[in-house]
Parts: structure tokens; sequence; C-alpha cells
């Protein structure tokens, strides 16, 4: 069956392109590994009327008015491989099944690299978090730490005091300029030079190489970003954020090759639920503009 859209990825910037896709009566294939990236924590927050709602239920809720409509199928599985072909792409997925399409989304989202710190990937979205403006809330203004991995965590650390009382972990990262410093003073930072051991305990500690421990409510992190292999098998242009590679869009979401949409985490520098679901509109609208019109 040659669909008119392979969506590859089904969380909130997938099925919202879906939606876009399937109220306009086109044959659409949604395509899931199932891994969404904030699958490690339990709340969304942030998301108009979804604030504090599970992440899964936002997920599964809109998966299951998607799949109302006539026209749009889903399957389980992940996409190892993608090709152009005559008058669009051809697909292949983890059991081997090929899958034609004349337009494909990328939906694939990111995947977080986490530094590799005993004890924090257990903690990655209970305890150990990326983005304030996700988690800081419910920090009730306590101490808060930032562990830095390069010179871009400035960037949290100088935020994250209007959430709580700040302190700068450098761990051997780097080393701030006398103007990074003044502006930690400014925005009342404290900066711990020593070097962190492991994390532990069922409240939050940070156990230092010299044996002090150091607790938090929480602890942010910026994680290094990596985008699916897809994209750059089928020879999307990219662009070099801070954190990692995205896909490079343009205000369509069309991707540099013709045929190619890319909506979500995977193009822009940073996401969250709110971003995906409107960016997948707009993929998923423009998708069906260029099934009508051309590319
Ligand atoms: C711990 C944590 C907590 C977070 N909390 C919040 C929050 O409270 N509020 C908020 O707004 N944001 C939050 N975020 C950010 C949020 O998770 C992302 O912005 C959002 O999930 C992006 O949606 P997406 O659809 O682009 O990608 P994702 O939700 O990551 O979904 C991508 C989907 O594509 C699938 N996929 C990837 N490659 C393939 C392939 N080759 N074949 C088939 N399927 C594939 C994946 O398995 C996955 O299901 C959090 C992130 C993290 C890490």
């Amino acid at each position: 069956m040659l669909y008119d859209v392979v969506i590859i990825g089904g969380s909130y910037a997938g099925l919202s392109a879906g939606l876009q896709l399937a109220r306009a009566r086109r044959r659409v294939l949604v395509v899931d590994a199932g891994e969404r990236r904030n699958r490690f924590g339990t709340m969304s927050r942030g998301f108009l009327t979804q604030d504090g709602v599970a992440a899964a239920e936002i997920a599964a809720v809109g998966r299951a008015q998607l799949m109302e409509y006539d026209g749009v199928d889903w399957l389980p599985a992940r996409i190892e491989r993608a090709h152009h072909i005559a008058g669009g792409f051809e697909l292949t997925d983890d059991q081997g099944r090929t899958h034609q399409a004349r337009l494909l989304v990328l939906a694939t989202g990111v995947v977080d690299e986490l530094p590799a710190i005993p004890g924090l990937a257990e903690r990655w979205g209970k305890q150990v978090f990326h983005c304030p403006y996700c988690h800081g809330y419910e920090l009730n203004q306590a101490r808060i730490g930032v562990l830095a991995s390069s010179a871009f965590s400035m960037h949290q650390a100088l935020m994250l005091p209007d959430w709580g009382q700040t302190t700068l972990l450098l761990n051997g990262s780097f080393e701030p300029d006398a103007t990074q410093m003044a502006q930690l003073q400014a925005r009342d930072v404290t900066v711990e030079r020593g070097l962190v051991a492991r994390l532990a305990g069922a409240s939050l500690e940070v156990v230092m190489r010299d044996g002090r421990t150091l607790p938090f409510q929480g602890l942010f992190i910026a994680t290094r970003l990596h985008v699916s292999p897809l994209a750059v098998q089928l020879g999307c242009a990219l662009v070099e954020g801070p954190q990692g590679v995205f896909i490079r869009t343009d205000s369509t979401q069309a991707t540099s090759l013709p045929g190619v949409f890319a909506c979500g985490d995977t193009a822009r520098a940073a996401g969250n639920v709110a971003l995906a679901v409107g960016d997948g509109a707009l993929a998923g609208a423009a998708a069906h503009r260029a099934l009508m019109f051309g590319r």
C-alpha cells in the first residue's frame, strides 16, 4: 500500500501531524517505537489544559482520538532505513517489512545522553531534570543544584535562582571567567569546584569525591541530544545547537529534502510538549498542502 504520508514517531508531534492529515481524509501510517522522551517522569507540566496530567495519558488520549479517524493505521515498530524512491519514499522497519509513502513526517524526538555519574540515570525525570519550566515550580524554592557539563551550563545556573537557592557544581567541566563569575554573583549562585562522585539517598544527595555530601531538592543538567539516524540517512540538513544537532526546517516544518517534514524536539534546539503539538499541527497541514499542490 502506498500511503499519502508515513509519520515516523507517534508521540505528541507525530500525533498532532497525523490529526491534521486524518481530518483532511488522507491515508496515513504512524510508526512508533514507543520511547517518548519524557517516559522517565510522571506528570507533564506547562501544557495548557493538561498541566499536571500524566505524560503517558496525554499521549494515549491523543492516539485514541487519532485512531477514531478512517484512513489511519498504527504500527508499533522502529523504522531502521529510509530512502527515496520514484514518487516518494520507502521505509524498512525492524522486522524487515517495507512501507511506501508519498511524503514523510519525521517526529522522532531526541535521545538524552546522560552524564556517566553513578546514581544519576535512575533519578532522571524524578530528581534530576533538564527543564526548569517543566520541573522547577514543584521544587518549592528549596536548594537546587546545576551539574555543569560545559560552559553552556551557565545558562541553567543563571536561570534557576528564580526557582530556588542555586549551586553550580562545576565538576571540572569548565572554569567561569571574571565576567561569568560576576554574572553568577549577581544572581546569588554559589559555585562549587569539587568533583562529584555519585548521587545517593532517597532525598537527593550529591556525594563529592572529598567525602562531603550536599543535599538538594533537585538537580539540573544539560544533556547531549541525539536525533534519529534516519535524518542523516535521508540527507536532511542539520543545524548545530548548543546541546547537539537538530533537523533544519523552514517556517512550515519542511526540511531541506523535498517531501520530508520534521516536527517536535527533533526539529528545534529545545522543545516541550506544547511546542511539539504546535509544530506537529504545522507539519501535518504543510504535508497536506504538498500533497495537493506539490512540494
Ligand atoms: C524527564 C523529562 C521530563 C519532561 N517533562 C516535560 C514536562 O513536564 N512538560 C513538557 O512540556 N515537556 C517535558 N519534557 C519534554 C518532552 O518530553 C518533549 O518535548 C516531547 O516529548 C517532544 O515530543 P516529540 O513528539 O517531539 O518526541 P517524543 O515524545 O520523544 O516522541 C518521539 C517518538 O518517536 C519514536 N521514534 C524515534 N525514532 C523512531 C523510529 N526510527 N521509528 C519509529 N519510531 C521512532 C520514539 O520511540 C517516540 O515514541 C520532558 C522531557 C524529559 C526528558
